[in-house]
């Protein structure tokens, strides 16, 4: 029988997801930046502020990042702003188009030479066992067919003491909130990737993998499953997004 993946809320091959993710940012690339800030009104710059927080870069000693899905490069550029020269961000995304935006982006503010750029898949990284200090995924876990081997990648390239940190959506908990949130989301957000991305579609795929990515406390088992200790979580802005995080010791 054929393996199956959840596309948002369409059932396809698992092996035919990644084609479509990849379609998905190819086509909004460019205005990708610019849609993050459109739809979350600036908040998704909070909530990556969380995450530079707890991976707590050390500006006195070499430190060592691993970017997972790392895209546009936003979280990487923030992280080597707060780890200073001693730090240095690997990018890790199977987009071109989107690492093209982040090699850019790197160039404009003269951070090449503190940054690699590499063209992989989350489920195969291409880097040795216990190679980084830390590794984080921001709002790129719930768009990789198989977790668990990405999550058991992150672990293998963990050095032991290295922490992994991962920022995804999740779901909104607070009465009436919820209502204006999913009221938002399949209204505004489709027809805001439209007008400004060109591409309704793409951010209908968005809203739908929110929903259909696993709930704080069943993500967090699958951190501890991939062997993750001391594992995590704290909810943002009223659920509408959770910073995880894990061990490897
Ligand atoms: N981390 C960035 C941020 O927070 O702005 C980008 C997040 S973007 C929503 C999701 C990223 O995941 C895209 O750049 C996409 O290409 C990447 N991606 C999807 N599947 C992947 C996979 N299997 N391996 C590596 N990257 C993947």
């Amino acid at each position: 029988m054929t393996e199956t993946a959840q596309f948002g809320s369409k059932k396809v091959p698992l092996a035919a997801k990644q084609a479509l993710v990849n379609d998905v940012f190819q086509s909004v690339a460019r205005r990708y930046d610019l849609m993050n800030d459109l739809m979350s009104f600036g908040l998704h710059r909070a909530w990556k502020d969380a995450l530079v927080t707890a991976v707590n870069p050390p500006r006195a000693t070499p430190f060592a990042l691993l970017d997972i899905a790392g895209g546009t490069g936003d979280i990487a550029l923030r992280i080597l702003e707060a780890g200073g020269d001693q730090t240095h961000v690997t990018i890790c995304d199977i987009n071109p188009e989107m690492l093209a935006v982040g090699r850019e982006r790197a160039r404009l503010q003269g951070a090449e030479a503190m940054v690699t750029f590499a063209e992989a898949n989350a489920e195969a990284l291409p880097f040795a066992d216990r190679s980084f200090d830390a590794a984080t995924i921001a709002f790129g876990i719930r768009n990789v067919p198989r977790i668990e081997r990405a999550l058991a990648e992150a672990f293998r390239v963990l050095k032991i003491g290295g922490k992994f940190v991962c920022l995804e959506f999740s779901a909104v908990d607070v009465p009436a909130l919820d209502r204006l949130y999913d009221f938002y989301s399949f209204n505004v957000i489709p027809a805001l990737g439209r007008l400004v991305a060109g591409d309704a579609e793409s951010y209908r795929y968005l809203v739908e993998s929110i929903r259909r990515f696993p709930k704080p406390p069943a993500f967090a088992a699958m951190l501890r499953a991939a062997g993750f200790a001391r594992v995590s979580y704290q909810t943002l802005s009223g659920g509408i997004v959770t910073l995880h995080s894990g061990w490897r010791l």
